[in-house]
């Protein structure tokens, strides 16, 4: 009796059913339908491979500024329901420099809800920075945060089947599925039925190390540039530097000039990674990985198709380099558009 299809199981499609329940759906009118789900890894299933923490990467328009502000104010809400900080998400200090002054309408936003928030003296700016602040930011063990936030709802009765689509239509699995929320990322570019030549990839390539010593995000935005440090909460120490902002790459492959760019760059950025290391100048490189970013021209797609009598795709896809930051801003517009015409909501 599923209802309501989730297609797709990465950040995105798991915010999109918390918030389901949040506005009172039955659980158990809930399927989520994916190819990949928490714990595996693919090139072509972007969440497990995020930083991934709460930054100032997105654009200004009043949509993507809407949509982070609602995801950081509401984060406390999932924190709290997966049972405190240790599901994966807790909070630390970032600094955040700019080489171009970002946009008034930008710094008037964050600045109106960001913990913490202060803007650094230009005193202590870095050669070539325009403007720098310093936040309480949410860190997210990506991984290991997927896979609570997936057994939460399946404790709540969310039924979680894996399937690969050719056709979004696909996902209409019984007589009395109505609405489909696609979700699929990256795989709406070519999911019969989406075909949306809009969407690319953006990749990156991150180096995890191991750093007992940093408790804080660092990073550097320029205009064609992003290298950043992230603190990954609860997985014994691991630090991800980056990165790339590479668009239209398709490549799974990871690079060892890439890795030696990104440490150069990270340890000029914030030198107490080397300097404060347990093991001297040597760092412990864990892991090289690379991920693709679900990009769309046009920027996210939020929207409602009708595909039959009472029959509706709402479409939550795009989220590019910020689907943990802003996605579930992004889920409670999918949803609000989902139960419009909904007399019972
Ligand atoms: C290096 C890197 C760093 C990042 N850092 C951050 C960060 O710090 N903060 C942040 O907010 N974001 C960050 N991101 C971005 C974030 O990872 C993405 O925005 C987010 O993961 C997108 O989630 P999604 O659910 O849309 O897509 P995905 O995670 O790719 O999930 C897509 C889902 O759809 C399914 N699917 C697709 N096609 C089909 C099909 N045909 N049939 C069945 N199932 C299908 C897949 O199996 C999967 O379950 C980063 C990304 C990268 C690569």
């Amino acid at each position: 009796m599923s209802e309501y299809v989730v297609a797709g199981c990465g950040i995105i499609g798991l915010y999109t059913t918390f918030h389901l329940l949040d506005r009172g759906i039955d659980p158990k009118k809930i399927t989520v339908l994916a190819q990949h789900f928490p714990g595996d890894e693919s090139i072509n299933y972007a969440s497990p491979y995020a930083g991934g923490d709460f930054s100032c990467i997105t654009d200004d328009d009043p949509k993507t500024l809407f949509y982070d502000q609602y995801t950081y104010t509401n984060l406390k809400k999932i924190q709290k329901a997966l049972g405190g900080p240790a599901c994966g998400l807790d909070r630390y200090t970032s600094t955040e420099y700019w080489d171009i002054k970002p946009s008034k309408e930008k710094i008037d936003s964050l600045a109106s809800y960001l913990d913490e928030y202060k803007v650094i003296s230009p005193a202590k700016y870095p050669k070539g920075v325009q403007y720098g602040i310093q936040f309480k930011s949410w860190n997210f063990n990506c991984p290991y945060f997927l896979l609570n936030l997936k057994v939460y709802l399946e404790n709540n009765g969310v039924k979680f089947e894996k399937t690969i689509l050719t056709h979004i239509t696909q996902a209409f699995i019984s007589s009395h599925t109505k609405i489909i929320f696609n979700c699929t990322g990256l795989g709406s570019h070519s999911l019969g039925g989406v075909n949306d030549s809009n969407v690319y990839p953006t990749r990156g390539q991150v180096v995890v190390v191991k750093a007992p010593h940093i408790t804080e995000n660092v990073m550097r935005w320029g205009d064609d540039y992003a290298t950043y440090i992230i603190k990954r909460p609860y997985s014994n120490d691991q630090l991800i530097l980056g990165g790339y902002m590479q668009k239209d790459n398709w490549t799974a492959d990871t690079f060892k000039d890439e890795t030696e760019d990104i440490i150069s760059r990270t340890t000029k950025l914030f030198p107490k990674i080397i300097d404060k290391n347990p093991n001297g100048d040597k760092l412990e490189i864990l892991r090289v990985v690379a991920g693709l970013r679900p990009s769309r021209h046009g920027g996210v797609r939020i929207e409602k198709e009708v595909v039959g009598h009472n029959k509706f795709v709402v479409h939550n896809y795009g989220a590019s380099g910020y689907g943990y930051q802003a996605g579930f801003g992004m889920a409670y517009d999918a949803v609000r558009l989902a139960l419009i015409n909904d007399t019972k909501f």
